[in-house]
């Protein structure tokens, strides 16, 4: 009701709007309408298939793996896909956790990705309102990367089953979102051309609420840079005067960007790690590294702030009688998101509606809001979101490489309901509800909607023509897609390594195993909601 009214309420505001005829209809959205035929039969499928979205929810929230070391997770997916019929390509695009699988033969060729990796610090138990690392220190589901792959199979295999029951053309491929937290592959993968032939990229993410969009998004695009100074080693104390500080370049350079700052559009949002700030500190640093994030709204802005940070850099290298080079890590373009699939996806969405969410799952929720001091206590949503369009006032925040892949190919995020508003974005509080019914409901929605959408396409030719109708004469009418990479960028694969090397033996304790336990809640003794720490004073 309350949006029967807004949308009444908009073309009232709007009184005569030129670009409306004035004998159109008043639109009016009236009670969603219900999947029915081949849609309806999916979503009964992918209801059934509930314990297999659960196990992989499960299973990757207990690998915990970061970007470019998803071994365990590329594992245990492709030994999915393999054994429901999928070709899988291991190690695409000289990554080597990444996998590229297809079913099916001709047209639509339909891609669904999902990413799958975690937040490094972010271990944390799932199904309790309280701070508990599984193990300190480790990585961890800090944004919930571990129930897109469930989404997307789910939905697959239901459609499949479909396909080859009605004899119906078409071609699923399923790839993940390696390393998206460091924005470090998508672009590769469409330099390499692993979009060619692609007629729909169905691409899911996590959310706490249930949303499409067309358009440009929230958020910015980005240049993932490092720049490596290299000066002279000495002692620092008996002949300091015959070295030369690459470190001293690093934070003059560091020093510099901060003052820079002000004087540069406000959406732009930059940051930077130092990730070799030498040795010890009686040898003069003959080598460091700042690692940074350039983002902006557009890509023209982007290009132009990395320009400056580039002289930045030579201007920190002139002060401290050092050189530097520079290496590309990740790119990300602003997206771009088609509006005839997300218009056809936003039917589903409604169609589908909210999961239904039980007692204990409110009161998890609400509890865990509380532990976040959030402004209010509202619970888990029970509605969906309005069908996102471009907004008025561009705005900051995130990026995510689905922003390569949506210049290449027609492409849509479906945001799907398995997290709790309220959490602080890469943390741990992100992970707490990823592997509770919340997270499992969530994924088995989304992939009702996945399965509906394929459908669409499959079914409906004239949704792929118009898909590209729009990514033609709108999207691509006025701006050209020019990537952030190069021919000979290379993927920054070593990348996390160290890391995961520290902590995969004290992981490996914690993966779930379904033969044993129902849930992966059952396997670390869990009775969900957990409210309070039973190893509290
Ligand atoms: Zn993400």
């Amino acid at each position: 009701m309350k949006r029967i009214l807004a949308t009444v309420a908009i073309v009232l505001l709007a009184g005569c709007n030129p670009a409306r005829a004035q004998d159109e209809p008043i639109d009016v959205e009236g009670p969603p309408a219900e999947l029915t035929g081949l849609k309806l039969e999916a979503a009964r499928i992918v209801g059934d298939k509930q314990k297999l979205t659960q196990e992989i929810v499960d299973s990757l929230f207990s690998f915990s793996e970061l970007g470019f070391q998803e071994f365990e997770t590329q594992r245990y997916i492709t030994e999915i896909l393999e054994n429901n019929g999928f070709t899988v390509e291991q190690g695409v695009s000289g990554i080597p956790s990444a996998w590229w699988a297809t079913w099916g033969s001709g047209k639509p060729v339909i891609a669904l990705g999902s990413d799958v990796d975690g937040i490094p610090k972010a271990s944390q138990m799932p199904g309790v309102t309280y701070r508990k690392p599984m193990i300190e220190g480790a990585p961890g589901h800090g944004e919930g990367h571990n129930s897109g792959q469930a989404v997307n199979i789910t939905a697959a295999l239901a459609v499949k089953e479909i396909m080859e029951r009605e004899n119906l053309p078409g071609t699923i491929v399923l790839w993940p979102g390696i390393a998206e937290e460091l924005v470090a592959t998508k672009a590769w993968f469409a330099r390499d051309g692993r979009y060619d032939g692609v007629d729909a990229v169905l691409f899911t993410h996590v959310s706490d609420s249930f949303s499409v969009s067309w358009g440009q998004p929230t958020g910015t695009g980005l240049v993932s840079v490092e720049y490596t100074f290299d000066g002279t080693a000495a002692h620092a104390a008996g002949d300091p005067w015959k070295g030369t500080s690459a470190l001293d370049a690093v934070e003059l350079m560091d020093v510099a960007w901060n003052f820079r700052r002000e004087h540069l559009n406000p959406l732009q949002r930059s940051h930077y790690v130092i990730v070799d700030g030498g040795d010890q500190p009686n040898v003069v640093p003959s080598k460091a590294t700042v690692w940074y994030f350039i983002r902006e709204m557009t890509a023209d802005n982007i290009r132009e702030n990395f320009a400056k940070l580039q002289r930045t850099a030579e201007g920190a290298a002139l002060m401290t009688d050092t050189t530097f080079t520079r290496r590309i890590v990740g790119a990300a373009y602003p997206r771009h998101f088609n509006k005839p699939i997300a218009e056809a996806m936003y039917d589903n969405i409604r169609a589908v509606g909210m999961p239904e969410w039980s007692e204990d799952d409110q009161v998890f929720a609400k509890a865990f809001q509380e532990f976040m001091e959030a402004d209010e206590i509202t619970g888990l949503k029970t509605e969906v979101e309005d069908l996102g369009v471009p907004l008025e006032e561009p705005k900051s925040g995130g990026s995510d490489d689905i922003g390569d892949v949506s210049w290449n190919v027609p492409t849509v995020t479906l945001r799907f309901p398995s997290n709790v508003d309220g959490s602080t974005g890469h943390h741990w509080s992100s992970a707490m509800a990823m592997a509770t019914p919340i997270a499992h409901k969530g994924a088995t929605a989304g992939a009702k909607v996945v399965a509906a959408t394929m459908l669409d396409l499959i079914e409906q030719e004239s949704l792929v023509d118009a898909a590209w109708t729009y990514f033609r004469d709108e999207q691509t009418a006025n701006e050209t897609y020019v990537p952030f990479i190069s021919d000979t960028d290379k993927p920054a694969i070593e990348k996390n390594a160290a890391i995961m090397a520290m902590y995969k033996d004290k992981l490996r304790e914690f993966y779930y195993d379904p033969s044993k336990y129902d849930t992966y809640l059952e396997q670390l003794g869990i009775e969900y909601p957990q409210l309070k720490d039973p190893d509290a004073e």
